[in-house]
């Protein structure tokens, strides 16, 4: 069967159409029903009156020939002046005159088209008259009240038709242009998934249409920044793929063309390169899991002090050599948080690295936790260093994002750093942020919830991820 046949344009239409058509035929039932009945009416009313008149007639007649003699002449003249067929019997109930004796048309009883009446004058009964409308007088219904009926049932049928084609037109136009922007939407939904994610379509139409197309133009933006994130991502990964790589490649090339001794300087700087390759593909990884919500988290009941003082425990040795203060500033009672505890020592580490890195040397470096409320511990890492300029502050967190690329890759730094704390803050339902003045220094801080709701987190019992 043709698809045009499960349109909804034609599903519309034969629809309406149908329900028109009942609509239709119940009305014309009922109109039709009300006129009959009301014609019925007025044709038993009629019988009565042409009855009575006959009746007196005949009952002139007996008086005047005292009895029942020489009637058949007056009878039918009476017939054709009613246009009735009219049957006399006496008191005895015997036939005297008939208007149509050869008719051959059986009484049949209808009430409708037969009328009885006895002739009495002065309580005496001389006998009964019937009065009969048939084929036989050619009056089975009074001209004018037939083309009343089929008048009225010619009307009900021209209106019913022409309202039928009228009604199905107006639905077919209106369809059509309801269904106008369906059509575009489905023809640019086609063309987007055949991979054309330029596909935008006209918001101007009203009501939810309209929203339909805003929600459908948005879902393509999306669809159209993702893709794009996804290329500069490959793009992004392949690039800072190669370079280590290229290092390593040019040191061993040159060791093999005798360029370079293969002493341990040369070793160092290689396995250099290589611990910084370990250190990308496993920050990828690590990103990937988060991003793609498969992150593990194993949450246990963590005092936010200690593992503050042991991460600056741990980076303590690297900011002497810096000659940058590490100072710990806590309060004396801490509320002991759920959390992640390496995973939060691990964005504590990444913001701490961050600080010394961009520190000058007799610099302070404060490592502070608050309970602002009793849902929140905002731990917060603050420097004097050179600060960050406020149109870079919104990219720090975005992959691969380096303030001074040259500079962050002579120190290793793979732009993904902030990236993970991120995604590693937000998997514990957490905020992270940073306020920065340059010249001045910055204030990386993050907030975590006391509890954070463990939907399926608290079955996360596997630390691996
Ligand atoms: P990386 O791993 O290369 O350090 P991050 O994601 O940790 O990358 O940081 C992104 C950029 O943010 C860095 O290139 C750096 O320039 C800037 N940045 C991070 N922390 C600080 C800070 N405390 N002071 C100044 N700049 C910073």
């Amino acid at each position: 069967m043709p698809s045009r046949f499960f349109s909804i344009q034609f599903r519309l239409v034969v629809g309406f159409a149908l329900v028109l058509g009942l609509a239709l035929f119940g009305v014309s039932w009922y109109v039709g029903s009300v006129a009959q009945n009301e014609v019925e009416r007025f044709e038993r009313r009629d019988q009565q009156i042409r009855a009575e008149r006959v009746k007196r007639l005949l009952a002139r007649h007996y008086f005047r020939n005292r009895g029942w003699d020489n009637l058949q002449g007056a009878v039918e003249q009476a017939a054709s002046a009613t246009g009735r067929r009219i049957i006399v019997e006496d008191a005895h109930g015997a036939l005297v005159a008939d208007s149509h004796p050869d008719s051959g048309e059986a009484f049949t009883g209808d009430a409708a088209r037969s009328q009885t009446i006895p002739i009495e004058v002065n309580g005496r009964l001389l006998g009964q008259v019937t009065l009969v409308r048939g084929e036989s007088t050619g009056t089975i219904r009074e001209p004018a009240i037939s083309r009343l009926a089929s008048g009225v049932d010619r009307a009900l049928l021209l209106t019913g038709l022409a309202a039928g084609v009228f009604g199905v037109l107006l639905v077919w136009l209106m369809s059509r242009r309801v269904l106008t922007p369906v059509r575009t939407l489905g023809a640019a939904a086609q063309k987007l998934g055949q991979g054309d994610l330029a596909q935008r379509v006209p918001t101007s139409v009203p009501g939810e249409l309209g929203q339909l197309a805003h929600t459908f133009n948005i879902m393509a933006s999306n669809l159209q920044e993702a893709e794009k994130r996804r290329r500069n991502l490959v793009a992004d990964v392949a690039h800072e793929l190669r370079t280590p790589l290229s290092n390593i490649q040019g040191y061993l090339e040159a060791v093999k063309d005798g360029l370079l001794q293969p002493n341990s300087a040369t070793i160092d700087i290689i396995h250099h390169q290589v611990l910084h390759l370990v250190r990308l593909v496993e920050d990828l990884r690590v990103l990937a899991l988060a991003e793609s919500g498969s992150l593990r988290l194993d949450y246990q009941p963590v005092a936010p002090g200690e593992l503050l003082e042991q991460t600056a425990e741990a980076f303590r040795a690297r900011a002497d050599a810096k000659g940058v203060e590490l100072v710990l500033d806590l309060p004396r009672q801490l509320p002991t948080v759920e959390m992640d505890r390496t995973r939060v020592t691990q964005v504590v580490g990444n913001l701490l690295e961050n600080a010394i890195l961009h520190s000058p040397e007799g610099s302070v470096v404060t490592i502070s936790a608050r309970a602002p409320d009793s849902e929140t511990l905002r731990l917060a890492v603050a420097d004097q260093g050179r600060g960050i300029e406020p149109e870079e502050l919104p990219q720090i967190f975005d992959r691969f994002y380096r303030v001074d690329p040259s500079r962050a890759r002579a120190t290793g730094g793979s732009g993904l750093g902030l990236t993970i704390a991120k995604q590693l803050v937000e998997a514990h339902q957490g905020t992270i942020g940073v306020e920065s003045k340059v010249g001045k220094g910055s204030c990386f801080y993050v907030e975590l919830p006391l509890s954070p709701r463990l939907n399926g987190a608290a079955a996360r019992t596997d630390n691996s991820i």
